[in-house]
């Protein structure tokens, strides 16, 4: 796999760039904004790792470029900590994952792992995550073959997350996703609804991750490393 490391310190962009190259990727590292732009416009890359505060062009700038043009290539932001104006910023730009800095390497290579296996098959209105499969055109979950008992409210959460498997999805896209059914729902709403889905999916080799302050992510259980 080809792998972009957009990173302006020296001494952090070397280690992450020696560790990917020790997994076995083909790495390029930018040190600015405008040296990765010209990189994502040339190369298919399969992980994008991205600082935000950048030289020339901020890495919001570039991850906002990359997604108008239509590239679903994943980023992990790399950002300052508690720059949660940030991580929001870099949510509404299309980021996938993010590490807070500073982090350790293991953290790191679990979060490039899971990216990287992350593939969310769907075919047909169907959307398989692990066990789980997700039929958006019958409006309805399974696993092996138990039907999971969802309330039309608790399935518009579900099938938002999963057509966004492995990405995160914020409390304001969830409700969007289901004003048109109910003028009144509120994000608390949204947290019964989680909490509600999780505790049905239970038996189910999936999981609904919170990421504190920016939404809620669903994916296969255990692929985050942790
Ligand atoms: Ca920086």
């Amino acid at each position: 796999m080809r792998l972009l490391i957009v990173e302006d310190d020296a001494l952090i962009a070397d280690g992450l760039v020696r560790a990917m190259r020790a997994a076995g990727h083909a790495v390029d590292h930018a040190p600015d904004g405008v040296t990765a732009d010209d990189a994502l416009r040339q190369y298919p890359y399969s992980l994008v790792i991205l600082d935000l505060g950048l030289p020339k062009l901020d890495g919001i700038e570039v991850l906002k470029r990359l997604r108008q043009r239509d590239s679903s290539v994943p980023v992990l932001v790399l950002t300052a900590r508690d720059a949660l104006t940030d991580r929001i910023a870099g949510l509404d730009a299309g980021a996938d994952d993010y590490l807070v800095k500073p982090f350790d390497l293991p953290e790191f290579e679990a979060r490039v792992r899971a990216l990287l296996r992350r593939r969310q098959t769907s075919i047909a209105g169907r959307i398989r995550i692990g066990d789980l499969i997700v039929d958006a055109t019958g409006r309805s979950a399974y696993f092996g073959d138990i039907r999971v008992e969802l309330s039309s409210r608790e399935f518009g959460v579900l099938e938002t997350l999963a057509r966004r498997a492995g990405r995160v999805v914020s409390k304001d896209q969830l409700l969007e996703a289901l004003t048109g059914w109910d003028e009144d729902v509120g994000t608390n709403a949204i947290e019964v609804y989680v909490h509600r889905l999780r505790r049905k999916l239970e038996p189910a080799s999936v999981q609904i991750r919170t990421l504190r302050g920016l939404g809620y992510l669903i994916e296969k259980a255990g692929v985050d490393g942790a």
